[in-house]
């Protein structure tokens, strides 16, 4: 068949776009245009990276499930002023950040990259070890699903279908809630407190005896979509909660999944998916805004980007975006009197009060460092892993992120207690954590929500 010129343009338009997206982003970078930092626990000096490019592959085919075959997850030791070549090898593409501090950064290496860079930090007497040396083999082997047979056995026990030997879809732990508030209506509700972009529900489930003058406790999960351990930790701790339902001592307000469309997503098109799944501003092609850059305080700051195709896009204005909004309005309209806030997600481990927007901790920062210890010495002996969770300031700790939902909480809602607790593991799995260590760290998870209940308890009576 014939191409007619007009046929020609379009189809160098649609392959060129990429590159045109590509490009406009490394101009952003090489102007310094963008924020510094990016991802969990990943100080960024400057760089593309590749989950942009991930990003705009997902444009060109949205549907499609992003294969990681033949990727690896390196961990680059880099001493002193190393960490620039590894922002350089960012801003070329050549890997991606998935966390890291200044020395230690754990990246993704595309398999056509994988000679390019490893002979660029030879040359350079930079270490490096392959943590993950097949990322698909990884994610095809990191949840081993219960067969449809076991599941409808588990409906037909226990009346749902939630346990914690694997990662569970969206409707499974809706399903889980609505059990719940059925088979215990003394002490749980469901509550919807509004939609996703997509138009899936927010549900909140509210754990309660009814006690007068007790504290409330907010807990949330899976903001990051591609965070699994994070609700399935969630989801353990309300099963904890409701099954020693005599010893409740405050009223828990708990959301396990923040960002529905996102974290469906991760099990339908691309596992590691972060964002929501908001459809791109009028003109441009990125979707979904990181829902941990869209609070209302000190919004748009430090540790965030204007840039929509970047992991770390802030959103058009606060609250723009439904999920967060829902929130938002829940604490609006609330009449809970709430101690605690706090929000788990992954990985890396540790226990992280505000302020995340900038090197500054707010005036009772003491009494939140010594809680946050106190809570990860009952992490540690939660399990026989003795697990080690590092405590501190965000924005020093790790890196600068404005906009967040603790930063949120502490400053806007007064609330005493605002913790971002990073979950298991610290780089030998990364995202991709094996069901099997689902039920210990989610242990420790609760270990930190009775650690925080009984210091709320202490602050509530003073
Ligand atoms: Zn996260």
């Amino acid at each position: 068949m014939r191409t007619t010129g007009i046929n020609r343009a379009f189809v160098a338009f649609i392959t060129f776009l990429p590159v045109l997206i590509y490009q406009t982003e490394a101009f952003y970078i090489k102007n310094n245009l963008t924020s510094q930092y990016e991802y969990d626990g990943v100080p960024i000096e400057a760089g593309v990276d590749i989950s942009d490019a991930i990003m705009v592959k997902a444009v060109e085919i949205p549907e499609e499930t992003v294969t990681y075959e033949g990727s690896q997850v390196w961990r680059v030791l880099a001493d002193n002023d190393q960490g620039e070549f590894v922002s350089y090898l960012q801003e070329t593409g050549e890997v991606s950040k998935w966390v890291g501090t200044e020395s230690v950064i754990d990246v993704l290496v595309r398999p056509d990259m994988i000679p390019r860079v490893s002979r660029f930090l030879r040359e350079r007497q930079i270490k490096y070890d392959v943590m993950i040396p097949d990322l698909q083999q990884a994610i095809d082997q990191e949840n081993p699903l219960p067969s449809p047979e076991e599941l409808e056995e588990l409906q037909g026990r226990k009346g749902h279908k939630m346990e914690w030997s694997s990662y569970h879809r969206l409707d499974d732990i809706h399903g889980y809630l609505d059990y719940l508030a059925v088979t215990y209506p003394s002490i749980c509700s469901v509550m919807s407190i509004g939609n996703s972009f997509e138009g899936r529900p927010l549900k909140v489930l509210r754990i309660s005896k009814g006690q007068p003058n007790v504290p409330s406790i907010w807990i949330d999960g899976g903001i990051h979509a591609r965070e699994w351990v994070s609700p399935a930790a969630v989801t353990y701790i309300i099963d904890n909660l409701v099954e020693n339902s005599d010893d409740l001592k405050a009223d828990y307000y708990i959301l396990p999944v923040v960002n529905p469309d996102g974290y469906e997503y991760t099990f339908r098109g691309d596992r590691l998916w972060r964002k929501n799944r908001s459809s791109p501003e009028k003109g441009g092609v990125c979707i979904g805004v990181d829902l941990n850059r869209n609070f209302g305080y000190k919004w748009g700051g430090l540790g965030t980007s204007k840039q929509p195709c970047r992991e770390i896009y802030t959103g058009t204005s606060p609250f723009s975006e439904p999920e967060t909004a829902a929130i938002k309005n829940f604490f609006d309209a609330t009449a809970g009197n709430f101690s605690a806030y706090l929000t788990f997600h992954s990985y890396g481990q540790y226990i992280l009060y505000p302020w995340g927007y900038d090197k500054r901790v707010p005036p009772d920062y003491a009494e939140l460092e010594e809680v946050g210890r106190a809570s990860a010495a009952s992490m540690k002996s939660a399990t026989g892993d003795h697990s080690i969770y590092t405590v501190g300031n965000s924005a020093t700790t790790l890196y600068a992120a404005s906009g967040g939902a603790d930063d949120w909480a502490k400053a806007m809602l007064k609330i005493k207690y605002a913790y971002t607790i990073e979950l298991r593991d610290r780089g030998r799995h990364g995202f991709i954590l094996p069901a099997k260590y689902i039920i210990p760290t989610a242990q420790e998870a609760l270990a930190a929500v009775n650690t925080v209940t009984m210091a709320s308890l202490k602050n509530y009576k003073n």
